[in-house]
């Protein structure tokens, strides 16, 4: 894919004696020293032949010299005079003690100049005939002899006469001594003699830099994990898709593909133009750490379902909420009540995933991603001061990296580290995601309805299934697309090297359909899609809640689950109360004794639910109050207070007014709940109506804060001022 200059800035590919074509050899020793394997090192006879030719001339002329001569005059490189013959002659003895004639041979075809900056027969085989030197026929075999007497002056690309001449005189030399039949030569001098230099291609320049930076020896024949046909249709179709984004200010991205059976790295594309000098093109953007944004999202929803917190159908909450200060929002800055997993996740909502993670536990998030090869998060979750917000993005993560994390979801849970060369062995398997939750993630990372489904694939016949998920960094500074199938998992990154932002970039549309492009390409026909793994069951679920149905509950639909770990506890969304028939108000199992009531069905959201769904207008049925002369208090329903925030101290700043420093007291109630009391220090200091905020005027020191409702529940909080 790529060739390296060695240290001398030439080309110098070693090869041994038994990889190089015999002809070559013959051609060599026939045309450079005909008794190389009879000789002693020098040859008496040409040696006297050579001096009485330079006498007669006054100066240097003929060589003389034996390949072991040569060989020690490569070696040594003195200056071209007597003395220097002399001593080449005396070392050229010392070889031929020290090692064998094959051995000489060898070193003499792999340092023998062929013009240029080539040295060698493997190099120059390959650069004037873009052959392996083990299969030159006679002709070319003949050139490449010819070459090292007189390397610039017969190079074919500019003497080409002079090569075509110096090559015919080799193998008529051949043919006079019978190393190569009539026929050979008749054939070997009517062949065309190369008139220029191959280039050598440039294909995953990024991963041969990284490769040869790992590489122990700088000669080695590397072979990488690549295809190359993927290579060239992800360089391509990026470079396109980056392009069209120029214009718009945004103008870099890279691509990986990995195969997730093997863990093979078969694509690596690590910037639009690896020529481009102006942003980087050299940088490898698929190990530089970029945020994330949502597309870590799936491993906490994988991870809870795991866990047994959550199947697809589970109801999460979407409304504003506070951990210790910190409040996360929305993409769309809305908030949506209860939302179902699968929708949360789609829909790459914010707040459900925060609270998701939270349930998980931030630890064992952590702990996943670095069993998942999350490198930058090894060891460093201290000094990165890592909180909730990581699974929004708040922490650098290399393309390579994150892609193969989601080949791990493509493994059905199985981690792997990635490869590059294909001598590395395939790392066994750990499995750190359930079969069952992997399944069900990918179930809903395959759904089409949704916001971050390019448009212009929407209506193509022939898409292939994916499973997928768009991110966005805060800021938009990075735009991700990371998708898998049964077989490979592509992971796109689009933005700029400078790190600059760039309200285009946006996940869903300036990396998603570049990822569906690459699919559509690579991705087989009517290949299998993932079989569903034994533990997976289906059961009847309230359509509603999305727990396990009850008898009364209004509708149910089959949906899957993790048998043994997902969560049982059946529906509690729908309940049945029991009515008094005469007041219509509801009988607890005190007053049931002396009333006669009749069983009656109930929506009754929890209670955060219902006070989010009652402020922004949307129906929240009442349930009927408690039957009036009943002494004893309905006590599941008291009061949650939101703000001020658990564990949470309160700093009052000097130069700023109290006035403006005023602390929130707030409290989701019982949706029957019409009035609120709230209390500082067993002083009240407000009564609202339900949902409704209040401020208080801070005081420094220790407070309980008490909030009670109209039917005498209450909740209490600690409350900080420093
Ligand atoms: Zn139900």
């Amino acid at each position: 894919m790529r060739v390296y200059l060695s240290e001398d800035d030439s080309y110098h590919f070693p090869v041994t004696l038994d990889e190089i074509s015999p002809h070559l050899v013959a051609a060599t020793l026939s045309y450079e020293d005909h008794y190389f394997y009879s000789h002693p090192g020098i040859n008496p006879i040409s040696l006297i032949r050579a001096g009485w030719l330079n006498l007669k001339a006054g100066k240097v002329l003929s060589g003389g010299s034996t390949i072991s001569q040569q060989v020690a005059r490569m070696l040594e490189n003195r200056p071209r005079n007597l003395p220097s013959k002399l001593i080449e002659a005396l070392h050229a003895f010392q070889l031929e003690a020290r090692y064998s004639k094959d051995e000489i041979l060898e070193a003499y075809l792999n340092r023998a100049p062929y013009g240029g900056n080539i040295v060698g027969v493997g190099a120059s085989s390959r650069i004037y005939f873009d052959k392996h030197v083990s299969v030159l026929g006679p002709g070319e075999a003949a050139l490449l002899a010819s070459l090292p007497k007189s390397p610039e002056s017969r190079r074919p690309d500019r003497h080409h006469k002079v090569a075509v001449h110096s090559r015919d005189e080799v193998l008529r030399r051949m043919l006079k001594r019978s190393e190569i039949s009539e026929a050979q030569y008749l054939s070997a001098i009517q062949e065309d003699v190369p008139n220029s230099l191959l280039e050598f291609s440039l294909y995953a320049p990024h991963l041969c830099d990284l490769l040869k930076q790992s590489a122990d020896d700088s000669t080695a024949t590397i072979r990488s994990t690549v295809d190359l046909d993927m290579q060239q249709t992800a360089t391509r179709l990026l470079q396109q898709h980056v392009q069209s984004y120029n214009p718009q200010g945004i103008r870099n991205g890279c691509v990986v593909i990995i195969e997730n059976q093997t863990a093979a790295v078969r694509s690596l594309v690590g910037s639009a133009d690896y020529f481009d000098r102006d942003d980087g093109g050299q940088v490898n953007g698929a190990y530089a750490l970029r945020s994330p944004g949502s597309t870590l999202k799936p491993f906490v929803y994988a991870l809870a379902m795991d866990r047994g917190l959550i199947t697809p159908t589970s109801l999460l909450e979407d409304i504003p909420i506070n951990y210790s200060g910190y409040e996360p929002t929305n993409f769309d800055e809305k908030f949506h009540g209860a939302v179902t997993v699968k929708n949360a996740l789609i829909h790459s909502m914010n707040v459900p995933a925060v609270i998701l993670t939270n349930r998980v536990g931030l630890e064992n998030f952590l702990y996943f991603l670095q069993k998942g090869g999350i490198s930058s998060i090894y060891g460093n979750e201290e000094s990165l001061n890592l909180g909730l917000s990581t699974v929004l993005g708040g922490v650098g993560i290399r393309l390579i990296e994150l892609t193969n994390l989601y080949a791990t979801l493509g493994r059905m849970g199985a981690y792997k580290p990635f490869r590059l060369m294909e001598s590395e062995e395939s790392a066994r398997e750990t499995q750190i995601l359930s079969e069952g939750a992997s399944w069900l993630t990918t179930g809903i990372l395959t759904e089409l309805q949704r916001q971050d489904f390019p448009q212009n694939w929407q209506s193509t016949a022939h898409l292939p299934s994916i499973a997928w998920k768009t991110g966005t960094s805060y800021g938009y500074h990075d735009a991700w697309s990371i998708g898998y199938t049964p077989e490979y998992t592509i992971g796109v990154w689009v933005g700029n090297f400078s790190g600059e932002g760039n309200p285009k970039l946006i996940g869903a549309e300036a990396a998603g359909p570049l990822l569906f492009q690459l699919f559509s390409v690579i991705a087989e026909e009517n290949s299998d899609w993932f079989a569903e793994p034994d533990e997976i069951d289906t059961r009847t679920t309230c359509t509603i809640s999305g727990m396990p149905a009850n008898p009364w509950c209004v509708s149910t639909v089959q949906t899957a689950y993790i048998r043994g770990v997902s969560p049982e506890k059946t529906c509690d969304l729908h309940v049945q109360l029991l009515i008094d028939k005469e007041t219509n108000t509801q009988l607890c199992p005190q007053c049931r004794a002396v009333r006669d009531g009749e069983v009656k069905t109930f929506v009754q959201w929890t209670q955060t639910i219902a006070t989010w769904r009652k402020r922004n207008g949307f129906p929240v049925s009442e349930l009927p109050a408690h039957f009036r002369s009943c002494k004893s208090v309905l006590a599941q329903h008291a009061p949650q207070i939101h703000s001020p925030a658990e564990d949470c101290s309160y700093f009052l700043r000097d130069h700023v007014p109290l006035h403006d420093q005023q602390i929130l007291l707030e409290a989701s109630v019982a949706p029957e709940v019409k009035v609120v009391y709230w209390f500082v220090d067993g002083k009240l200091i407000a009564n609202t109506g339900a949902g409704e905020a209040v401020f208080y005027p801070p005081e420094r020191g220790h407070h309980e804060v008490v909030c009670m409702d109209d039917e005498g529940r209450q909740a209490t909080r600690r409350l900080i001022i420093e």
